[in-house]
């Protein structure tokens, strides 16, 4: 019988590594951000959606399917009850809601540090999709669906380049700008109520894509230099 109690050790590319989350969450670009450059098939990919409150700061609410499981950690909060309260572990069902995480969105005062871990399919492509739900009847519209291939460890600069992105992240970042493209798009395909454009700044999710885009070109741009191009 095989040995199914024993952890394999790391892989040689892809060594343990650590950071505080506390530390880590000051500097997000988004919310979802990977805490490690580890994203290839098989992988533990831990991620971190800081949601604090400001002027103007609805985060809006919109509908998430995932074929992995995704473990939820609330790594502190205030003001802020539910689902998003401080201490409370949870796993997602694999169709869930995201956002309303805060009561008041306006209040400077309150936050939640969530942590969202999921572990990248190894056999099949993964499968993920958003909706949004209408703010007048609740009809559900402007579904995405997008499916992906983790990254495998050798394919990784080939195939995506260096330091590739968390592709969750990325995909949420076109259906949210796609949604937001045209009032068609978010007009409710039920009761024809003009739904109110994504506010995808509150989630930075554009920024880490656009972000990706410029770091990879700022290492390809240094290279060649260093190389005499
Ligand atoms: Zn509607």
């Amino acid at each position: 019988m095989a040995d199914v109690l024993t952890i394999p050790p790391p892989a040689e590319d892809a060594e343990p590594l650590k950071a505080n989350i506390y530390e880590f969450s000051r500097s997000l670009t988004c919310t979802l951000a990977p805490m490690f450059p580890h994203l290839h098939a098989g992988a533990i990919v831990p991620t971190v959606a800081l949601f604090w409150g400001r002027k103007d700061g609805d985060y809006g609410y919109f509908e998430h399917f995932n074929t992995v499981d995704e473990v939820v950690i609330i790594f502190g909060a205030d003001g802020a009850a539910g689902r998003a309260r401080t201490g409370l572990v949870r796993v997602n069902a694999h169709t869930h809601g995201v956002g309303n995480f805060l009561p008041d969105p306006d209040d400077p005062e309150v936050f939640s540090l969530i942590c969202i871990t999921q572990r990248q399919s190894e056999e099949a492509q993964q499968e993920e999709a958003v909706w949004f739900k209408c703010e007048k009847c609740q009809h559900d519209y402007g579904r995405l669906e997008f499916t992906w291939d983790p990254v495998c460890p050798d394919d990784v600069a080939p195939t995506h380049g260096n330091y590739a992105a968390l592709e969750t992240v990325v995909k949420s970042a076109q259906a949210a700008s796609k949604y937001n493209a045209d009032d068609a798009s978010h007009t409710c395909t039920e009761c024809g109520h003009v739904n109110a454009p994504f506010p995808l700044d509150r989630w930075g999710w554009d920024r880490y894509a656009a972000q990706t885009v410029a770091v990879q070109r700022a290492e390809a741009a240094l290279k060649a230099v260093a190389a005499g191009d």
